[in-house]
């Protein structure tokens, strides 16, 4: 019978993330099904506080390794402290969010334990005492469902999927976990945003907001409008926090100078580029071609702004299609958030 471990780093909070929240779900889910019990390795500055939000989840023991080591993400410390909590915890399944600083450990972590890894998990079933995950291949055209005998096996499971663990805080016992910290040479020195100084993927956000080439594409008066377009998309990003979006027409003029300057080939949405996962998206001065809304296949509630009635979106590819210069409604929007 297999044993469960949550694990994740800690926020520069002390809190817990919202993916790792998830995988708390995903646990407490899969140890009804296999009729067994799951504990939490945490590891950070401090892990007391995240702890504390699992009190009332279940877990059968949270560890914790914590100390100033752990605060940042460096490879040598957060691989350490993984693979010191999973072998304390003797735990045969590691459950643990794919966000960047367990995904650049994970692979490390399961040869360190003998193990093994897989990763983008999207879905994990019991039948009996076998687990299988299930996860997308090849951008995610082919689904696969897969079991391992392999263990402690080691598990990232895609965010988005898994409602985020809320039950009550508490006070929780926290059973520490020795880990020296190993010598690393790696120093954070700052954070830098990719582009343009804004930091414009949140893979978190409620809604997806998609900007098509149409933004930098002449307009009734005859010309384009850059600046215009620049200005309202960076309001409306900085006032809803949502994740910005882009065609391919769109992300490839960045390599021109034609675009909006905190867009890049990064925020492509598509075959070719990304298939994110938000509550909503709302595409604006986007055609709606197949390649690009294929990248929309796990946006739950689509809505797009097109000057044309007939536009790909007017084809069954959006729930809601608004026939408007989205021009003017991202200004009244800025202007009503
Ligand atoms: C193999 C392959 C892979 C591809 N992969 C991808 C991919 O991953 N992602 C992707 O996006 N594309 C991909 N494409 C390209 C895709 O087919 C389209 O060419 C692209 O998505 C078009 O981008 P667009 O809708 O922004 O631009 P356009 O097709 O130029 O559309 C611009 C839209 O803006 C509208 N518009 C203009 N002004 C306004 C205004 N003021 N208000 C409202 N609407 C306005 C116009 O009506 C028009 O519909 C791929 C193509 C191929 C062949």
């Amino acid at each position: 019978m297999d044993s469960i471990l949550v694990l994740s780093p800690v926020e520069g909070d002390g809190s817990l993330s919202k993916p790792a929240r998830e995988a708390v779900t995903a646990a407490i889910n899969l140890s009804k099904s296999l009729g067994t019990k799951f504990s939490v390795g945490l590891w950070g500055a401090e892990v007391k506080k995240a702890a504390d939000s699992l009190a009332s989840s279940g877990a059968e023991k949270i560890l914790g390794v914590a100390g100033a080591a752990f605060a940042e993400a460096r490879f040598a410390p957060d691989a350490a402290a993984a693979a010191a909590l999973v072998k304390q915890s003797g735990a045969t399944l590691v459950l643990a969010p794919s966000v960047a600083r367990v995904a650049r450990v994970a692979g490390a972590l399961a040869q360190r334990l003998g193990g093994a890894v897989d990763t983008h998990v999207t879905e994990l079933t019991a039948e009996g005492d076998k687990v299988s995950l299930t996860r997308w291949f090849y951008r995610q055209r082919l689904t696969g469902v897969l079991s391992r005998a392999a263990r402690p096996w080691v598990l990232t499971l895609d965010p988005g999927i898994w409602a985020p663990y809320a039950g009550a805080s508490g006070s929780a016992s926290v059973e520490a976990v020795a880990c020296g910290a190993p010598a690393s040479k790696t120093k954070l020195a700052g954070l830098r945003a990719p582009s343009g100084g804004t930091q414009t993927i949140r893979p978190d956000a409620d809604l997806l907001f998609v900007a098509g080439a149409g933004w930098c594409k002449k307009q009734a008066d005859g010309s384009p409008h850059v600046g215009e377009a620049e200005k309202l998309i960076g309001g409306f990003l900085a006032k809803s926090q949502a994740s910005l979006g882009g065609s391919k027409s769109m992300v490839d003029q960045s390599g021109e100078g034609q675009t909006i300057s905190f867009m890049s080939h990064m925020n492509q949405i598509g075959q070719t580029g990304a298939t994110p996962r938000h509550p909503k998206g709302l595409a604006t001065c986007c055609h709606g071609e197949e390649p690009h809304v294929v990248g929309w296949r796990f946006v739950t509630e689509r809505r797009a702004v097109n000057l044309n009635a007939s536009c790909g979106w007017a084809q069954g590819k959006a729930d809601v299609l608004y026939v408007a210069d989205a021009f003017k409604v991202v200004e009244e929007l800025n202007k009503l958030i």
